[in-house]
């Protein structure tokens, strides 16, 4: 199956994908077993300078040798690409979607620069993501309340997304209506009704970044509403890879690392089939002709 025919099942299927970032290996595994475990189809992706670290070719390179043999859908994102070249890498390093953050341009510029990144990747069969309204937070546990962060922000407007998606041709809209990226003291509230109207407004499908810090109950109304096929998750696959490998360590002698990651994996593996379940996709990875096998008489 195609990136587009993959997220157009999610849609059809009122679910969504997680998107779980993964900047090493050991991530990368957690993710593809998680995926495993719940037949579920999922993005994994890396943020810039996730990229940067792991390398895109040896990225890509281990996504697909987990993945092989798995039978599953699994797609590659660049997330937040930040720029022209940056996205042009992904493109050429074979990505299956990317996503160019130019919501910190101004309005024509980030309009042109998306344009030219869609161009290119649709020449190659790949989907674009972009975004106009800068999701505020970072990828990390924030101590500030949610509220006084939305409130620095501007929430997508629906006429300015639909003149973008329009005139851009992106297919993935990364909407902000109250998500932070990142967790807090107590949950973000989304604008669920602003939602709805930019999703009776725009054609394209759309994504949800700061998976980690919503309310599970915001998370399904959002998925109900329709075309969110694209949840990203990020901080919460952090927190429990970096709390785990503290304890594996802690007053330990132990130094090989086959032996000190397994529990640091399957903490992270946890969280990512916990989100699989809540986003709705568990068991949603039946190749086609499994499907119509069972619907018949
Ligand atoms: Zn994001």
């Amino acid at each position: 199956m195609t990136a587009q025919e993959i997220l157009n099942k999610a849609k059809s299927g009122g679910y969504a994908l997680g998107a779980f970032n993964a900047g090493n290996v050991e991530l990368v595994r957690a993710v593809v077993e998680a995926a495993k475990n719940q037949q579920a189809p999922v993005i994994i992706e890396t943020s810039s300078r996730e990229a940067q670290h792991f390398g895109m070719k040896n990225f890509l390179e281990v996504v697909d040798g987990f993945s092989q043999g798995t039978g599953l859908p699994i797609l590659s994102n660049l997330d937040h690409g930040s720029g022209l070249e940056e996205c042009q890498l992904a493109i050429k390093a074979g990505y299956n979607l990317v996503h160019f953050d130019g919501s910190e341009l101004p309005y024509g510029e980030n309009l042109k620069i998306t344009k030219t990144i869609v161009d290119q990747a649709h020449q190659k069969g790949l989907l674009v993501e972009g975004e106009i309204d800068k999701i505020l937070g970072s990828s990390a546990p924030h101590q500030e309340d949610a509220e006084s962060v939305q409130a620095s922000g501007n929430y997508t407007d629906p006429e300015k997304a639909a003149d973008f998606v329009n005139q851009t041709g992106v297919d993935i809209l990364a909407v902000f209506v109250g998500n932070l990226h990142g967790t807090y003291p107590q949950p973000p509230k989304l604008d669920l009704e602003r939602l709805k109207i930019i999703v009776e407004k725009l054609p394209c499908f759309l994504s949800l970044h700061g998976g980690s810090g919503l309310s599970e109950e915001d998370i399904k109304q959002a998925i109900a509403i329709g075309k969110i096929v694209k949840i990203n998750v990020n901080t919460e696959l952090r927190v429990a890879y970096k709390e785990t490998l503290e304890n594996v360590l802690k007053g330990s002698e132990e130094v090989a690392i086959y032996k000190i990651m397994p529990p640091v994996i399957a903490a992270v593996q946890k969280v990512v089939e916990e989100k699989i379940q809540l986003f709705g996709s568990a068991n949603k990875a039946v190749a086609p002709r499994e499907e119509v096998s069972t619907t018949q008489p």
